[in-house]
């Protein structure tokens, strides 16, 4: 599989590089070196917003450390980077199956990630059971359907059209009587009709809610981090109309825009769990800020 820092390597590239001639082009931290830090985090995707927030805690920081050479300014943003991403998870009990609600656009991954979740969930001697509540599209059922058996785990569908909310009722049954300890649930993500899939989705969490436990336990939004703002906006939909308790960025493999971890994290305050590195179903990595910020700023 992927190694963190391999995947990493673009994104590396585009801050790494530029950072490492902007320290070795100044000798003090001067309006000119945070006019071009600002630039390169600019450059990065790490957007307007968190781009100021970051310049402001790292000239604190710098300050309170009493640094005066550039050369040690990675150290530091190791540091702060390490801060940022030290959200705590937001944990709620549950008498099995525990329920996770996978919410996402189209295309950014989710069908994937639902199986990498699986088959890593499987390996840890879980039995899960993937369920397709996005009904709009028998194509997406097929293919979790194609994924679950690939992965070895349970599937639960209905008919393309049926009412999500019934599947997912009934998915619990389902889950109940087989003895399943998760289960995952695809959901709808067309993004042309907003109003109607926020409605969808918070009418699934009430049934849930009712059927069993305070169910959802999780909701995880899948982001796909190749496109930078837009994940962002995704991010503050989702996260304002349903509440989102984690995230997963897929695709940090191959995109120069992994700028839009720190982005999301700073902004909205919500963590990261996971990263996808690569389309094969091991390709799903624990997200751990440190590691990140090493792997960034090697
Ligand atoms: P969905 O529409 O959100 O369910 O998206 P899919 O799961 O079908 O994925 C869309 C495309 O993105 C597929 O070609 C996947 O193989 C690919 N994909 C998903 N996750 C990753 C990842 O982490 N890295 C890469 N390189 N491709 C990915």
């Amino acid at each position: 599989f992927i190694k963190l820092s391999e995947g990493l390597s673009k994104t590396r590239e585009q801050i790494t590089k530029r950072l490492d001639a902007l320290l070795s082009s100044h000798s003090a931290f001067d309006d000119d070196f945070w006019e071009e830090f600002e630039e390169i985090l600019i450059m990065a995707d790490v957007g307007f917003e968190a781009t100021s927030e970051l310049v402001e805690r790292m000239k604190t920081r710098i300050r309170n450390s009493g640094e005066t050479n550039p050369e040690n300014f990675k150290d530091l943003l190791r540091e702060e980077l390490d801060e940022i991403f030290k959200l705590p998870k937001r944990i709620k009990a549950f008498n099995p199956p525990e329920v996770v609600m996978m919410i996402g656009v189209n295309g950014v991954g989710k069908t994937t990630t639902i199986a990498k979740i699986a088959h890593r969930e499987q390996m840890q001697g879980r039995k899960v059971l993937i369920v397709a509540g996005d009904t709009f599209r028998a194509a997406a059922i097929g293919q979790l359907e194609i994924w679950a058996k690939r992965v070895g785990a349970g599937f639960f569908a209905k008919d393309e059209g049926s009412d999500p909310a019934a599947v997912a009722y009934e998915a619990i049954d389902y889950a109940v009587k087989n003895g399943y300890d998760l289960m995952l649930l695809d959901t709808a993500g067309r993004l042309h009709t907003k109003t109607n899939l926020m409605e969808e989705l918070l009418k699934i969490r009430r049934v849930l809610g009712k059927k069993h436990d305070e169910a959802p336990h999780r909701s995880i939004l899948v982001i796909d981090a190749t496109t930078g703002q837009n994940a962002m906006s995704q991010t503050k939909l989702f996260n304002e109309a349903i509440g989102v308790d984690e995230l997963i960025l897929t695709k940090l493999d191959g995109t120069a825009k992994g700028g839009i971890m720190i982005a999301v994290t700073m902004q909205h305050k919500i963590p990261i769990t996971f990263i996808g590195l690569g389309e094969k179903m091991e390709d799903l990595r624990p997200f751990n800020g440190a590691d990140f910020a090493k792997a960034l700023l090697m």
